[in-house]
């Protein structure tokens, strides 16, 4: 069988810094407990792995309070100015793995807010990203998900706002919204934070999709920038699989299969995409 593995995927910069941040803490670690605020990574296999090795998730607020010692490890998506907040007053060691590209969001959120303006999120309600994006907000926050949520909101909101985005949103629907704010005469400011690694992946995908007969997607069911992955590649190949781990194949392929594509989400280690493209070039 004939594979085009995509050169961009698996682990992404920011998601292999905060990972490896965590098992740096665990070999330096004098006894003290380890947390991080939320899953490090949307990937239940590095999530388990770290569990194992004491590894604790907080997973909202209360229990970050009712911490009193330890160090405390923020994700790549970054958390809300609030967090740091508490972080910082109950005298607990913080280390601040957030991506850089998401800090950036995060500091021209509160810059443009603090000058007045309404901020708008392009990105998916409820993602932790995009929750940590809306703490650093001075004022008035809204998220737009949809093409409905964009035409709803570019009546309400005409100017004075500042548009930005999820960094793993889809840039193909980002510019269809961005479109609405601007043809109902939105007049504010518009910055793409969609990161390249995101965007790099998103295209590839496509392009590989287009020429293979099935393409293989893998990550976490939880993972938001996979299941794009998914959505982007079901557009060019009909035969499109998300797989988690190996358990997922076999799979059963048609029978005029002779080119397949593989993928994977900024989440998802090498250790599983190996597996699987082993297991694709030796038994399809
Ligand atoms: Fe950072 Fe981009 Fe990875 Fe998000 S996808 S963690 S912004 S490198």
């Amino acid at each position: 069988m004939n594979i085009i593995m995509a050169k961009n995927a698996g682990f992404c910069f920011g998601v292999r810094r905060a990972v490896d941040t965590v098992y740096e803490q665990i070999k330096k670690n004098d006894g003290s407990p380890i947390y991080t605020y939320g899953l490090i990574i949307h990937n239940m296999e590095v999530v388990k792995d770290l569990k194992e090795k004491g590894v604790i998730v907080l997973d909202n607020e209360d229990e970050l309070r009712a911490v009193t010692k330890g160090t405390v490890i923020i994700r790549a998506h970054g958390a809300a100015k609030k967090i740091h907040r508490i972080l910082a007053s109950q005298n607990l060691k913080v280390i601040d793995a957030t991506c850089p590209y998401v800090r950036r969001i995060h500091q021209i959120v509160e810059k443009e807010s603090r000058d007045g303006k309404r901020i708008i999120i392009i990105g998916n309600n409820g993602h932790p990203e995009v929750e940590g994006i809306t703490g650093w907000a001075e004022g008035e926050v809204f998220v737009a998900e949809s093409e409905a949520d964009a035409v709803i909101l570019a009546e309400k909101i005409k100017e004075n706002a500042c548009i930005v985005s999820q960094t793993t949103f889809n840039y193909n629907k980002l510019k269809k919204l961005v479109d609405i704010f601007t043809e109902k005469c939105y007049n504010g400011t518009i910055v793409n934070t969609i990161c390249n690694a995101t965007e790099e992946r998103q295209v590839e995908t496509g392009l590989i999709a287009k020429e293979v007969d099935v393409m293989i997607v893998i990550g976490d069911i939880h993972s938001s920038n996979t299941a794009k992955l998914v959505e982007i590649s079901r557009k060019e190949c009909a035969n499109t699989y998300f797989v988690q781990t190996l358990k997922d194949l076999p799979l059963a392929l048609p029978e005029t299969t002779t080119l397949i594509g593989i993928t994977a989400g900024a989440s998802t280690p090498n250790n599983i995409i190996e597996e699987i493209q082993k297991y694709v070039r030796t038994n399809f």
